[in-house]
């Protein structure tokens, strides 16, 4: 197939040339919307069959021996390093490449060599470097961070040789990982000026040459080491590599590990003396056997990549379009209020579209209408439902980020012991975001990508109302009897389906919540931690049953005969020794003391039925002196009992001992989603262990939908009933999107929630409740009992 794509003129026909190659070449991106190509981007349905031609037409020896398929390896490795080499217009005199598995491993080459130098080695980087070039600075006897461009221009203007007494090296990347800046490339040359500084420099183009063209032409003003992610650039095969310029490689002479292919002959009984290899510097670095299938499908992809892209300049001119595209339309986005939408962390606006400062990345964060940042796992978990693959957090780059947001060290020591790590929930903390968001473009995004992407935020995080969500107001605080208990259900084992309480059976309630809820659960064999539904959506299959005739719990899947089954009693110790093993295990996060049972069949059945080796444990006893009674049932803390401190309309509690829901409010949410043209949501899908419910002979638009938001607390049952508080609304997310029947994953009505029902950037449907722990009175409730609620005062 010719080529194409280099015949076209104008960015529109590109774009619209990819669009249509991208049908049959990318098939794993048919209804994802990928913008994570700074994390790695993707490979086409080309490059994946000419590798398997190769694979099936060639015989590929180990390059070592003197086999003919040996000998075409060395030949295909070889080419490929020449072909990569010209890539990068590296002319093969001055430059030679070293294979790595990654960029981060060409980085600890580089780091090596250093490290090996006689009196150690100066280090020196800039504030936007990947991790990957901030590790470094551990190695070195002396390391500084520069904060900013500038910082770097004085320290190269100023002659003095500061580091006469040793070496220094000074990295930088040629792009931000984070914001997709570009740095100024002719630092390199600068430092050169000063030969007697002994100073050398490290160019971390992992994420610049994955969507620009990186000239070494002219060797006296390139890199003395330059990282790349050949990953990033093609897809596909997993391979980095590191470029040396000849004339600083005698630095890697101080090296002393050598490993199987780096040396001509080793002595090691009697006598103990080596002979390093002689020849080019890539066979002195590359240890061991070379990845050679992955070298030979870097063949095909450069071959691809031309096919399909044409030059690398071709997808700069492109990705720096589409990156301006988006970047102009998130900074005009403007709530109903004409606030801003997203706080976009660029080092100017008009960087975008101007590839030699600015790569396709855009970071940036969102806000309410009120100014409130909107928590970056939100974000997420509405990009996750709608197949929107993008990045947030810390994104490798804790220089960038830092200075972004504006967090000193101190906040972030402060967010660190307050739990916050990498990728954790809590992610706004002191009223500034944790993380940023990251969308990044590669070489075959397209303007209908953009399109879509902002059709996402527009549709999640754009207020078009003036006004805050509904929330029912009660005119004072008031006594109302309007609802019942339809429903009470546990979840015997947690995760798992529900069992629910038979009509009008009275079922104790306690402080740690209904009886015989979260009293088993299931734990991965090898990790010891406890699963979840979010991860495994098929534990919605497995149905629990309280048997109590039996004295019973058994356990059984749809679709087989089979089932397991094991005591109620918590202590079968007289009547089965062996049926536990005490393990630690975690239960999200925290550690228990669980009681795992060691039958081989119960683990069979659960590991069959959910597809990871695991099985079933009972949490300890909350009677028992095991501190953590924390996690004998819902993993909650004990609710804090002070009836009268709750203000606020909205508590924010994670957790809690039962969870009650509103039918009312639940029939509210269906006509909203069923408006939309969506698939009403079925209770089940809510988890909760109450469902209140009005009169079914209210006419219809008399419901109370909501009422729970204003409401202090609820006695069940009449007269001497047990009372009920409630600690707050219950923060949502994708996991109501699996059908408690099927196991499948759906959109609703985690969408309908997210737009209606989004309070300080959480999403709430359901209160948690927590029994009053006073008087002695009855704690026996029913389905069927009448309940009065108490609203809270408004001040
Ligand atoms: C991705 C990236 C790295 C790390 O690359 P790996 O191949 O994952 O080791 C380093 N620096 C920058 C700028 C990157 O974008």
């Amino acid at each position: 197939m010719a080529n194409i794509c280099e015949s076209l003129e104008g960015l529109e026909e590109y774009d619209n040339y990819i669009e249509r190659m991208r049908e049959d070449e990318y098939p794993t991106l048919k209804d994802a919307l990928y913008l994570d190509h700074a994390g790695t981007t993707s490979y086409s349905k080309r490059l994946m069959d000419r590798f398997h031609t190769d694979m099936m037409a060639n015989l590929f020896g180990n390059p070592h021996s003197a086999s003919p398929s040996s000998q075409r390896s060395t030949l295909e490795v070889d080419s490929v390093r020449m072909q990569l080499l010209h890539l990068f217009k590296a002319d093969l005199e001055y430059f030679d490449l070293v294979f790595t598995s990654n960029a981060t491993a060409a980085i600890k080459l580089v780091m090596e060599a250093f490290r090996e130098q006689e009196g150690g080695f100066w280090y020196r980087y800039h504030v936007d470097s990947h991790t990957s070039l901030v590790g470094v600075r551990e190695c070195a006897k002396e390391h500084r961070c520069f904060e900013s461009d500038e910082e770097v221009e004085v320290w190269l203007n100023n002659e003095s040789a500061e580091a006469a007494n040793g070496v220094s090296l000074f990295a930088y990347p040629a792009q931000s990982n984070m914001n997709g800046r570009r740095l100024p490339l002719k630092w390199c040359e600068s430092l050169r000026r000063t030969p007697q500084r002994r100073a050398y420099s490290l160019l971390d183009a992992a994420a610049y040459a994955s969507t620009t063209s990186l000239d070494l032409g002219d060797a006296s003003v390139a890199p003395d080491f330059t990282a790349l992610s050949l990953t990033k650039i093609f897809g596909f095969p997993d391979l980095g590599a590191l470029i040396v310029r000849k004339d600083a490689a005698h630095v890697f002479q101080k090296r002393k590990y050598f490993g199987g292919g780096t040396v001509d002959m080793v002595v090691c009984v009697k006598e103990q003396w080596h002979a390093k290899k002689s020849g080019p510097l890539h066979e002195l670095l590359e240890d061991g056997t070379l990845p050679i299938h992955s070298i030979v499908a870097l063949r095909s992809a450069l071959q691809t990549h031309r096919e399909l892209f044409g030059t690398l300049d071709q997808v700069s001119k492109h990705t720096a379009a589409l990156a301006k595209q988006l970047y102009t339309a998130l900074v005009s986005l403007r709530h109903a209020n004409d606030t801003h939408v997203c706080a976009i962390y660029a080092s100017g606006g008009s960087s975008y579209g101007d590839s030699t400062i600015q790569g396709p990345i855009v970071a940036f964060n969102l806000r309410d209408n009120r100014g409130n940042w909107v928590s970056n796992t939100e974000v997420e978990k509405l990009a996750s439902i709608k197949n929107v693959h993008l990045r947030t957090g810390g994104v490798c780059n804790p220089g960038g980020v830092a200075q972004s947001l504006d967090l000193a060290p101190w906040e972030m020591r402060e967010n660190f012991s307050a739990g916050h790590r990498c990728g954790g929930e809590n992610d706004i903390l002191n009223g500034k975001p944790t993380g940023v968001i990251r969308v990044s473009l590669g070489a075959m995004s397209t303007r209908s990508d953009v399109a879509r992407f902002l059709a996402f935020v527009d549709e999640f995080f754009v207020d078009k109302t003036l006004h805050p969500p509904e929330l029912w107001l009660s005119p004072s605080k008031s006594l109302s009897q309007r609802f019942h208990v339809e429903s009470l259900t546990v979840y015997p084992v947690k995760s798992c389906g529900r069992w629910q309480i038979p009509h009008a059976m009275p079922w104790e309630i306690r402080n740690e919540g209904l009886a015989w809820d979260r009293e088993w659960c299931i734990v991965h064999q090898g990790t010891a931690k406890a699963l979840s539904q979010k991860q495994h959506p098929r534990m919605a299959l497995i149905r629990p049953t309280l048997d109590f005739k039996a004295g019973m719990l058994r356990i059984s899947v749809p679709g087989t005969s089979e089932q397991i089954a094991v005591p109620l009693s918590a202590d079968p110790t007289p009547f089965d020794e062996d049926a536990f093993s005490q393990r630690d295990a975690t239960v999200c996060g925290d550690p228990i003391r669980a009681r795992l049972y060691t039958s081989p069949a119960i683990a069979n059945f659960l590991s069959s039925a959910i597809g990871v080796p695991c099985t079933l444990a009972r949490f300890p006893a909350a009677s028992g002196n095991f501190s953590s009674t924390r996690h004998s049932k819902a993993h909650l803390p004990q609710a804090k009992s002070t009836p009268g401190t709750i203000q606020r309309p909205i508590l924010l509690s994670n957790e809690s001992p039962i969870l009650t829901i509103s039918r009312s409010s639940l029939n509210r949410l269906n006509e909203q989603i069923k408006s939309q043209g969506g698939r009403a949501a079925h209770p089940s899908v809510f988890r909760a262990n109450i469902v209140l419910a009005e009169s079914s002979l209210l006419p219809p638009g008399h419901e109370q939908p909501w009422a729970e938001d204003e409401w202090e607390s609820m006695r069940i049952g009449g007269q001497d009933g047990p009372t009920l508080e409630f600690l707050g609304g219950c923060r949502r997310c994708q996991m109501v999107c699996i059908d408690q029947v099927s196991g499948e994953k759906n959109q609703e009505p985690f969408l309908t929630l997210a737009k209606t029902r989004r309070f300080g950037g959480r999403v709430l449907f359901g209160v948690h409740t927590a029994l009053v722990a006073e008087k002695g009175g009855r704690t026996m409730i029913r389905s069927g009992d009448v309940v009065e609620t108490v609203a809270r005062l408004d001040e």
